[in-house]
């Protein structure tokens, strides 16, 4: 029996590919961007009094993890990617019907859109449900889970003096707190567990319009090389 859903909105998101988005919400609060609404949600109605909320809860589709045959076991980034768990004990992004889940900041509503922060959605991902943050049932006090107890250790984020001013730069033409965005994201060290990369690898991501460099000069330590412009 399948069941026919369709997209209440699409986020506007910093993060332009899926690589360097924090596994988790909240763990870049600097991380910022807007769901756009679509009719007929966009005029202000379906939202009325949602800005008494602190957070919401978005229901989202992994669009761009899709697949047609549901994968039964998986092997998390976080267990060193060697790990076979079952798919529901993760929360993994190749999933049955690729449905993601995130508690988000609630930074604004306006008509037709939420200004939101603290997001690790990709750009132009559909949105099938928004659901205001209830503390008293969302939040449990003394839950656990045995495999994510805690969030990633964040290893050091260095910049480069040239990388610095760049994104200072860059962040005051975008109106965005993009070192504080650069900082968070990097510092959840967004290598795969099993890579150790010599120093003069060098990893690139996109994020707004711009393209951060950085190399590993050591294991532990990230150092960012430069903020530049995508030419795209
Ligand atoms: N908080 C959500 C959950 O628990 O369902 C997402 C967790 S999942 C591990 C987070 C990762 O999903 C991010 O690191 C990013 O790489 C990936 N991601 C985010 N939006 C996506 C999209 N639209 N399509 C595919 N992957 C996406």
């Amino acid at each position: 029996m399948d069941y026919k859903v369709s997209p209440v909105g699409f986020m506007r998101s910093c993060f332009k590919e899926k690589f360097a988005i924090p596994r988790q919400p909240q763990l870049a609060p600097a991380a910022r961007g807007v769901l756009e609404l679509v009719p007929p949600f966009d005029t202000g109605e379906a939202v009325a009094g949602l800005e008494q909320c602190s957070h919401v809860w978005l229901l989202f589709l992994f669009h761009q993890a899709l697949e047609d045959k549901p994968r039964l076991k998986v092997r998390p980034p976080r267990l060193g990617g060697n790990a076979s768990m079952g798919v529901f004990a993760t929360r993994a992004t190749h999933r049955p019907n690729g449905i993601g889940q995130s508690v988000v900041t609630l930074e604004k509503v306006e008509p037709g859109r939420l200004l939101l922060s603290g997001i690790d959605l990709l750009d132009g991902t559909p949105v099938l449900d928004i659901k205001p943050y209830v503390p008293y049932a969302d939040s449990i006090a003394g839950a656990s889970n045995g495999m994510a107890s805690a969030p990633p250790a964040a290893i050091a984020v260095e910049w480069s003096d040239e990388a610095l001013v760049q994104a200072h730069e860059h962040a005051q033409r975008l109106a965005e707190p993009l070192v504080a965005l650069i900082e968070q994201c990097l510092a959840q060290d967004p290598r795969p567990a099993y890579q150790v990369p010599p120093p003069e690898r060098v990893y690139g991501v996109k994020f707004w319009d711009v393209q951060v460099r950085w190399h590993y000069p050591e294991p532990e330590r990230i150092r960012v090389l430069e903020v530049v412009a995508d030419p795209v």
